[in-house]
């Protein structure tokens, strides 16, 4: 089986996190993992099923992309497209997937960020329409969150944070939002007509 980003290269044998069969590129260090294999070794772990039950633990992980990744390849085991999903936010990487036999191509070091990340259990859920938008909202809201820290300082920013929590979990926590947004009103309207 050759590598499905530099064709001359044929795959050697590997092993990923101990027990998982797969090929690796002893050039560009990228990794083919058979479907049938992934299958196997995903049964014997505890794993999400659903994309909303797939939560990152983190939303980025510090990574240096592979040179590689951006470029469109061809499945090394059927020659079908591989189609690609976008990991990571501040440094996004893509992991491919064939449609046609399920193998999944991780480029070198996208299987590392995966497991930092909490995501090398359900691969498949990270090409669902469901997970790419909920992956986008979680991308929106850190960061919303990292702009009111800049804004406000950590300290402030924290206190905010908390009280939209605490207003989120009460059953009459919209009086609360109510309040601050006559409250911010008022201050506003003061600040335009100083007299
Ligand atoms: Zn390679
Ligand atoms: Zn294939």
């Amino acid at each position: 089986m050759q590598c499905p980003k530099e064709r001359k290269i044929t795959l050697i044998d590997g092993t990923l996190s101990e027990a998982l069969a797969v090929k690796q590129c002893p050039d560009c260090k990228g990794t083919w993992i058979p479907a049938e294999n992934y299958k196997s070794w995903q049964s014997k772990r505890s794993h999400p099923t659903t994309a909303a039950t797939l939560i990152p633990k983190t939303l980025d992980v510090e990574f240096v992309q592979s040179p590689l990744d951006t470029k469109a390849a061809l499945c090394p085991d059927c020659g079908s497209y591989l189609a690609r999903t976008k990991v990571g936010m501040k440094s996004p990487f893509y992991v491919e997937r064939c449609f046609s036999c399920g193998g999944i191509w991780c480029d070198r070091g996208e299987w590392d960020a995966l497991e930092t990340m909490g995501l090398h259990t359900a691969i498949e859920q990270l090409f669902s329409s469901e997970w790419q938008t909920l992956s986008r909202a979680r991308e929106h809201l850190a960061l919303e969150k990292q702009a009111t820290i800049d804004r406000l300082g950590a300290e402030l920013a924290d206190r905010v944070f908390e009280l939209a929590e605490a207003l989120e979990k009460h059953p009459s926590g919209d009086f609360g939002v109510a309040y601050l947004m006559r409250r911010f009103e008022n201050f506003t309207q003061e600040l335009k007509s100083p007299d």
